[in-house]
């Protein structure tokens, strides 16, 4: 088939086109959630970029087999091995166990997922299924001569590979830049950028999962589940490889570093990576705490859809600054754009020629390095077009097996409200600006107080960029 996808590779630092290992199909891998938290709303601005890119392939039809993995064991709070397990901090954070804390957390990220119309990947698979499989790669990379024991673990010998930064002509201060915390020094290692495979050493002797294995009882590494995950479900070679810009060292650097050590061969042709989503104080993180997530903005009013809008109108490659200014005026522009679709006729002939001119339009849009922005305005346009209403619905719903905005079906809340009388209407409205002084004055206790005084009333308010707008619960 035509090869038209095209995006920036992280590994060859250009924009190129994709040409799948075998025609027409793709292979495609997206590094799962660590579910010891909430995924807040920058993991989910990853994610649904890559919904984007993976809805696109489908759409220029390639068959796209993704798989995801979920981290729920060995993801130390350091990138670089060091720390306590993150799974075991959640689980202590809230007395639970581990499993316990990684089903609700799994199934919470899925929940998000759901609201943000982020499709479900083919495959999910969790870290602790697959622990015979990490065994046996990291037999063979000893076997090999890749790795080596030290003290207990195995660790992963970077100095066997001739180019083991493979994603940069960077130096190695730049992508330390990637690793989250303070890096502490491991003796046993022969090299700084050693990585393990497998613990049954740690000064945390606590660790709740252990597994046998031939080095002794413990757990593996954190990088080993991505290369055993994805070979296990896509085979030897993988055509796309996707996650956020955090992710390329030391995360990706060593999956490319075990992967290829253990096939003898090249791996994965195209590296796709998001950039950050950041609030005024910088990246948001989940090890910071007090960040944002999607049920959070609903608690706050906004439509989940509203935060996948914002997300698309910038591009994936650029940091993107969240505040609830640009979120109000995306509300706004959402709330507008499904009323004057909702408001078009379903009358007319299709008309093939436009049809087909803004087809091209929206298609050449996402394949020129998944330009959101440009086909959100393709919709736009096609809403200004001479064309009768038919064949704009028409387009529209095509449009949104990319975009995922329910053009057609979401409701506005004016058309979704019930009748209400007058003084409830006086009460309401004297609120609202009781609340809007609030937010002015930065009493943002008392703004919330009010949204909970309506709440108990069965009122649910909602702040767009014309104002607040509130709806009685049926
Ligand atoms: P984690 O659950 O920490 O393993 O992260 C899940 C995904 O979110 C990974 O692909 C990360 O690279 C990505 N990610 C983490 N923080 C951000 C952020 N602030 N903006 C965008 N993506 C992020
Ligand atoms: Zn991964």
């Amino acid at each position: 088939m035509e090869n038209k996808v095209r995006f920036y590779n992280t590994l060859t630092r250009t924009v190129e086109t994709v040409i799948p290992h075998e025609d027409g199909k793709i292979a495609m891998y997206t590094c799962g959630p660590t579910v010891y938290h909430f995924a807040h709303i920058g993991n989910l601005r990853s994610y649904i970029m890559e919904d984007v890119l993976e809805k696109t392939l489908r759409y220029v039809g390639y068959d796209v087999k993704r798989v995801m993995n979920i981290t729920d064991v060995g993801h130390l709070s350091s990138d670089a091995d060091t720390g306590e397990d993150k799974m075991l901090s959640g689980a202590k954070r809230e007395h639970k166990t581990v499993m316990e804390i990684a089903k609700f957390y799994t199934d919470a990220f899925f929940e998000d997922c759901r609201k943000l119309n982020i499709r479900t990947p083919d495959v999910v698979e969790p870290a602790t299924n697959c622990i015979q499989e990490f065994i046996h790669m990291i037999e063979v990379l000893l076997e090999k001569g890749y790795a080596y024991t030290a003290g207990g673990n195995v660790y992963f010998d970077t100095s066997k590979l001739d180019d083991y930064y493979v994603f940069s002509s960077q130096s190695e201060k730049e992508l330390l830049v990637g690793v989250r915390d303070d890096v502490e020094e491991d003796v046993n290692k022969r090299n700084k950028n050693d990585f393990v495979l497998w613990f049954t050493k740690s000064k945390f002797e606590d660790q709740a999962l252990k597994w046998e294995s031939p080095w002794g009882t413990g757990y593996p590494g954190w990088h080993i589940e991505c290369s055993c995950i994805s070979l296990k479900h896509l085979g030897e070679y993988m055509d796309i490889h996707c996650g956020g810009v955090d992710n390329i060292f030391p995360h990706h650097t060593n999956e490319i570093a075990q992967s290829e050590s253990y096939l003898g061969h090249r791996w994965c042709g195209y590296w796709f990576h998001v950039n950050h989503l950041n609030d005024k104080s910088g990246k948001m993180s989940k090890s910071k705490g007090g960040f944002l997530t999607v049920s959070l903005l609903q608690e706050n009013g906004y439509d989940p859809l509203v935060y996948r809008m914002f997300c698309l109108q910038s591009h994936y490659r650029k940091p993107l600054e969240f505040s609830y200014e640009v979120l109000d005026n995306m509300s706004a522009a959402y709330a507008k754009l499904i009323r004057r679709i909702a408001e078009l006729p379903d009358e007319g002939e299709m008309d093939e020629t436009a049809a087909a001119a803004y087809r091209a339009r929206f298609s050449d849009a996402l394949c020129s390095d998944l330009n959101t922005s440009m086909a959100l305005t393709v919709v736009y346009d096609l809403l200004k077009e001479e064309t009768n209403g038919r064949t704009k619905r028409a387009l529209l719903a095509e449009f949104d097996q990319v975009l995922s905005l329910n053009l057609l079906t979401a409701q506005t809340a004016a058309e979704t409200a019930p009748a209400v009388d007058a003084e409830l209407e006086a009460y309401v409205e004297e609120k609202i600006k009781e609340r809007k002084a609030a937010k002015k004055e930065k009493d943002f206790a008392k703004a919330d107080a009010i949204r909970e005084e309506l709440a108990q009333k069965g009122i649910v308010i909602k702040d767009t960029r014309e104002g607040t707008v509130w709806e009685v619960q049926g």
